[in-house]
């Protein structure tokens, strides 16, 4: 198995969400100079000759729209200079609603970006300043037309619920303004009161509430039957598409293959072991700057931890699991390395077996780390 993929991660936001916890730092005109420089060592450190064809890639944060003008064309061009983009299938940036100028949507679209994954969140404009985000709903009409009329028109939108005070009609109005647009692909992420963010100091003094758990299934189970209604199918447990719009990205993940993971606090997987980049900025900056291999860790990935992953990420998938690639890959039955797992699953309607795939049921997905466990080997 080849490299299929790489992650690059750009870690600056105009603004800190107060329920995030990812890799990200306020944007600052130097320290992000100071950040592509380190950047371009590392991917070069990786692909020192001849660019690389890839089958996906992307950029995400942070938010790497982000950076100015000229910082976004020297990512864009960096990019450029070490993957052959023409070869690249998807080739997506993430980007924030209201980051988006018209300067911006022409250098990526001139440097051949041909997917946008805009964080729109919530449809409302009071419920977005109460989570911390920049944007304001106005902002994602005008970014979705500029794309759509500089002919990038692969975009996805995030949405979030279970969000502190919203009501499953809240959400509700917020997936029917999101499917007025027609977008190709949505992905739908319940809140997740996350240590060292805002919302948990508030959560941890008690002045935080999120809705009842009752609602925040209620609001997956609409989420899935108004987006199929609609002709946009779940294809992940938080991921949904119109036909041949699925992330290849981050199938990559599911299917368990290999990807680089460049930038701070980046994870990747390459052969034989997983990566993990030193995450505070300064750390990486000078690593990086001083010998392009900003590492903090590796982990030896066997092949029983590749076989446990492949069904932890595979189950993921709607279509789940298929027992004949299973079997390409690892040179063995699925069914002799799981031994019981898989039939008593079955029996317990939490996993279907259907022409040479298994996959999870709507039981089997709410009950998804009880599933998981399950394919956890023995040393
Ligand atoms: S824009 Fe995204 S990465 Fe930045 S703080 Fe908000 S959620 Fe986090």
């Amino acid at each position: 198995m080849t490299i299929s993929s790489a992650y690059i991660h750009i870690p600056f936001c105009q603004q800190i969400c107060h329920y995030c916890d990812f890799t990200k730092f306020f944007y600052n005109e130097r320290l992000a100079d100071e950040y592509l420089e380190a950047l371009e060592n590392e991917i070069h450190t990786y692909i020192p000759g001849e660019k690389e064809k890839l089958k996906t890639i992307f950029v995400g944060g942070g938010t790497p729209t982000a950076v100015n003008h000229s910082q976004l064309e020297r990512l864009l061009k960096m990019i450029d200079d070490h993957f052959d983009i023409a070869a690249t299938e998807e080739y997506t940036f993430e980007a924030n609603p209201g980051d988006l100028d018209v300067e911006k949507v022409r250098l990526l679209k001139e440097y051949g970006v041909n997917r946008i994954s805009l964080g729109v969140q919530v449809f409302d404009d009071e419920m977005l300043e109460k989570i911390g985000r920049v944007h304001r709903v106005k902002d994602v009409y005008t970014n979705v037309d500029r794309l759509i009329q500089a002919g990038l028109t692969n975009i996805s939108i995030d949405l979030m619920y279970a969000l502190p005070g919203q009501t499953v009609d809240h959400f509700e109005k917020t997936i029917d303004e999101a499917l007025t647009f027609d977008l190709p692909h949505y992905s739908s992420y319940s809140l997740q009161i996350e240590p060292k963010t805002i919302f948990y100091q508030r959560y941890k003094k008690g002045t935080l509430v999120k809705p009842p758990e009752e609602d925040e299934a209620e609001m997956y189970e609409l989420l899935q039957r108004k987006l199929a209604a609609n002709g946009v199918q779940q294809y992940e447990i938080s991921n949904f598409s119109k036909p041949g719009f699925e992330s290849k990205h981050n199938l990559t993940y599911w299917n368990n293959e290999y990807y680089y993971g460049i930038g701070a606090g980046a994870h990747g997987y390459l052969p034989g072991k997983r990566t993990i980049n030193l995450r505070p900025l300064p750390a990486y900056t000078k690593k990086a700057t001083a010998d392009g291999m900003p590492i903090l860790h590796e982990e030896p990935v066997g092949l029983k931890e590749q076989m446990e992953e492949e069904m932890f990420l595979g189950l993921r998938k709607a279509e789940g699991v298929s027992l004949e690639k299973f079997f390409e890959k690892y040179h063995k039955e699925a069914s002799d390395v799981f031994g019981e797992a898989i039939p008593s699953l079955k029996q317990r309607n939490l996993l279907v077996e259907n022409n040479g795939q298994i996959y999870l049921t709507d039981r089997g997905r709410l009950l998804g780390n009880e599933v998981f466990q399950k394919f956890l080997l023995d040393d």
